[in-house]
């Protein structure tokens, strides 16, 4: 009932009609032309949901003839019809709320907005069985190819004119919804199968008991005929010679009317008969769903997209474009670059990457904030998360360090991570054990010291002439 109430309201609110409650009944007027030569009388219609007897106010109901012309007239009109939600949403501010910005800020910000929609679809699932027909009315809802729990109270709705429909997206959602209605309707199927399921069965053994009775009267009851002879037959095995005979004829006459029986063409047509009324008792009994696709409507509403500049430390600076969709109230495009989680905070990275507070760290050596993805290198020496600029590399092992643990090898002048490298005890100079050799007192040294040793022993030659 309240289905059907709800299914006129919505189908003259589609309509555009004029709509108001006088008590219990809707008065609808400006009906639009196509519809009153359908239904064949002018608007204004009252129109009332619960039987009764006034001329002047039309039932809607079962069976109805306004619920029948409401029906023709979806039919008919087989375009979806378009709606725009206008959503009183002051969006920047929304933004501005959910953002918060942490070490940064909005240098700049431009709003626009793009159409989604979703789609409803409004069904008639008719279940005819039994000369009766019942009629349920569902509406579904599909947002993003999902069925979503839909009502559009609340939200005002205009003519969507000026929008185009993507067909194909609500192809794709038409099915969606499809599905959904056959599984609604699913346990009222397996309900009213049952219901007429037992009610056959009872009506197929009252035909089978009528036809037996009729069989009988025809003297065709086998069973009892051959319940007879064997009794007979029993009794010959133990009977005295001379009964002997007289019992051999009477199983011989007892056979002949048995055949006689089985081909006996009255008990044919009787069985023929008795299949007929049983398969046209099924058939009374089946259960025959109708589903029809009434009515499609596309609900447009805007999705607002912001451009925003970020300025954060160290003059780092992003651009980033944050969808928000006012339906769901959620945004996009706002995710944690180091992790991927939803950002109800933004921080910025030097290198200009957004994140959240749990991926944002410094660098161990210039103290930089960077997002994890910018300090995945550590110095193999102590171990300090390093930022790019200050990744150092050496020429030895090619192994990441920091400034600290990068050295000058004294000899060489090229630059070697400290466990490429050995100390010479007598410089206090660092270089690759390969330049290291044995001064005259015995102690290993690098080459620049030895180098020093062979000079001074020259000089010393020198200086003795
Ligand atoms: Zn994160
Ligand atoms: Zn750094
Ligand atoms: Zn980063
Ligand atoms: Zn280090
Ligand atoms: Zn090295
Ligand atoms: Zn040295």
């Amino acid at each position: 009932m309240n289905q059907i109430k709800k299914f006129a309201e919505e189908f003259f609110k589609n309509l555009k009609c004029e709509m108001a409650w006088d008590g219990e009944v809707l008065v609808v007027n400006k009906v639009p032309k196509g519809f009153e030569d359908l239904f064949g009388k002018s608007s204004p219609y009252r129109l009332s949901f619960v039987e009764h007897s006034n001329q002047e106010v039309e039932f809607v109901g079962k069976g109805s003839l306004m619920l029948v012309a409401m029906m023709k007239y979806l039919e008919g009109s087989g375009k979806a019809t378009l709606l725009r939600i206008d959503f009183d949403v002051n969006s920047e501010a929304e933004i501005r709320k959910r953002i918060g910005l942490k070490n940064c800020e909005i240098a700049s910000l431009t709003k626009g907005y793009k159409n989604n929609f979703f789609s409803r679809f409004s069904f008639v699932t008719s279940f005819n069985y039994l000369n009766e027909s019942e009629r349920v009315v569902s509406e579904i809802y599909i947002h993003e190819g999902k069925v979503v729990e839909g009502d559009l109270n609340g939200y005002t709705v205009v003519d969507g004119k000026n929008l185009s429909i993507d067909n194909e997206k609500v192809k794709r959602d038409y099915l969606v919804a499809k599905e959904r209605v056959v599984d609604l309707a699913r346990e009222k199927l397996e309900e009213v199968s049952l219901v007429l399921k037992k009610k056959a069965e009872i009506e197929i053994v009252r035909i089978g008991e009528h036809y037996d009775k009729a069989l009988k009267e025809l003297g065709g009851d086998l069973n009892g005929k051959l319940e007879k002879i064997r009794e007979v037959e029993l009794e010959l095995r133990s009977c005295e010679e001379k009964n002997r005979d007289v019992l051999r004829k009477k199983i011989e006459r007892l056979k002949g009317s048995l055949v006689k029986a089985g081909n006996d063409e009255a008990m044919a047509t009787v069985e023929r008969e008795k299949e007929m009324t049983i398969r046209d008792a099924m058939h009374k009994h089946s259960l025959n769903v109708d589903r029809k696709l009434v009515n499609t409507t596309v609900i447009y509403y805007p999705v607002y997209s912001f451009k925003i500049c970020l300025e954060g430390q160290g003059n780092s600076k992003r651009f980033i474009e944050v969808n928000y969709d006012p339906l769901t109230k959620s945004f996009s495009g706002l995710d944690c670059e180091g992790c991927g989680k939803s950002l109800a905070r933004i921080n910025l990275c030097e290198n200009g990457h957004i994140c959240c507070e749990d991926c944002l760290e410094k660098c161990g050596e210039c103290g930089g904030m960077f997002c994890v993805k910018c300090l995945r290198r550590i110095c193999k020496v102590c171990g300090r998360k390093l930022c790019k600029a200050c990744v150092k590399m050496c020429l030895g092992c090619s192994g990441v360090v920091c400034a600290t643990h990068l050295r000058k090898d004294c000899v060489s002048g090229e630059d070697r991570c400290v466990s490429c490298l050995r100390a010479c005890l007598r410089c206090h100079g660092m270089c690759e054990e390969k330049f290291f050799g044995v001064a005259l007192d015995g102690s290993k040294v690098c080459a620049k010291c030895l180098g020093m040793e062979k000079s001074g022993k020259v000089l010393e030659r020198v200086f003795s002439r």
